[in-house]
């Protein structure tokens, strides 16, 4: 082995790394085996969404007259009564999983606990809904993936943007991934587009009314020539309301981007 060969020499900081440090679950701390991210009891909470409304990524009902043959297996739902009555001003969603517990422990964790390594963990969570929503907004290498931002007081107070770090390392791992790179090539992740132009307070359990209120016109986006014709898959770690998606979304579309996809780890539903 010489120190030209970085594959075995990671694979020997990594084991010592795992030696030093035992493999944890990401919401519990109980010790996992390998590679696992949650341990068995936290892994019952872990819904992957599927047969899921394209414009919201919610679990959508039959539609009246389609039938039971919506429920086939492989069929692809329409979009729910609620998208079709008020349609969100991107184009579809696409979720990872139910935002249940143990997914919402360990994003609390990873944003509030100061724990920014779990996002390197749980974007491994979001590589495949990743390739789904690239090839369903069918982006291309010249298009852009922007991370839902935060303002600059929350993120020097956190550290980081914990919805870039899920974009970038979900990106990281999709180009090690073969099978489910797009053949298109990988859209860039763009940084610096989109701000939150001032300060705005998470609602908790607030509707999408009251939630869409506390974010109107806060996002711009500050070079609108690098936006204009480009389709932009929007990320971010939780899909609530889509009062943020829909804000930033709006933004993007003013600038001039051509189509704009969203994409979320988790899903409340
Ligand atoms: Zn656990
Ligand atoms: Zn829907």
């Amino acid at each position: 082995m010489t120190l030209s060969q970085p594959g075995p020499i990671r694979a020997l900081v990594d084991g010592s790394l795992q030696t030093l440090w035992p493999a944890v679950c990401a919401a519990c701390d109980r010790p996992v085996a390998d590679e696992a991210l949650f341990c068995a009891p936290c892994n019952l909470s872990i819904n992957p969404l599927v047969g899921v409304c394209p414009g919201c990524a919610l679990p959508a009902g039959p539609t009246p007259g389609e039938g039971p043959a919506w429920l086939r297996p492989g069929a692809s739902p329409g979009r729910c009564r609620t998208c079709r009555r008020v349609p969100f001003p991107f184009v579809g969603a696409t979720g990872g999983f139910e935002y249940g517990e143990a997914l919402a422990e360990a994003l609390m964790r990873m944003k509030h606990g100061g724990r920014r390594y779990l996002a390197r963990r749980l974007a491994r969570l979001l590589v495949q809904p990743l390739a789904e929503a690239l090839a369903r907004g069918q982006l291309a290498a010249t298009d852009a993936v922007v991370a839902v931002p935060l303002h600059a007081h929350k993120l020097r107070a956190r550290g980081f943007n914990q919805a870039l770090e899920l974009a970038r390392w979900a990106l990281v791992g999709l180009s090690r991934a073969p099978s489910l790179r797009p053949p298109a090539g990988l859209p860039r992740l763009e940084r610096h587009l989109l701000h939150r132009a001032r300060p705005t307070r998470e609602l908790g359990h607030a509707g999408p009314a009251a939630r869409l209120a506390e974010v109107a016109g806060a996002f711009v986006v500050s070079d609108t020539a690098r936006v204009r014709g480009r389709r932009v898959l929007l990320v971010d770690d939780v899909f609530t309301t889509g009062a943020t998606f829909s804000e930033c979304a709006a933004a993007l579309l003013h600038a001039g981007a051509a189509a704009v996809h969203v994409l979320a780890l988790a899903r409340a539903v």
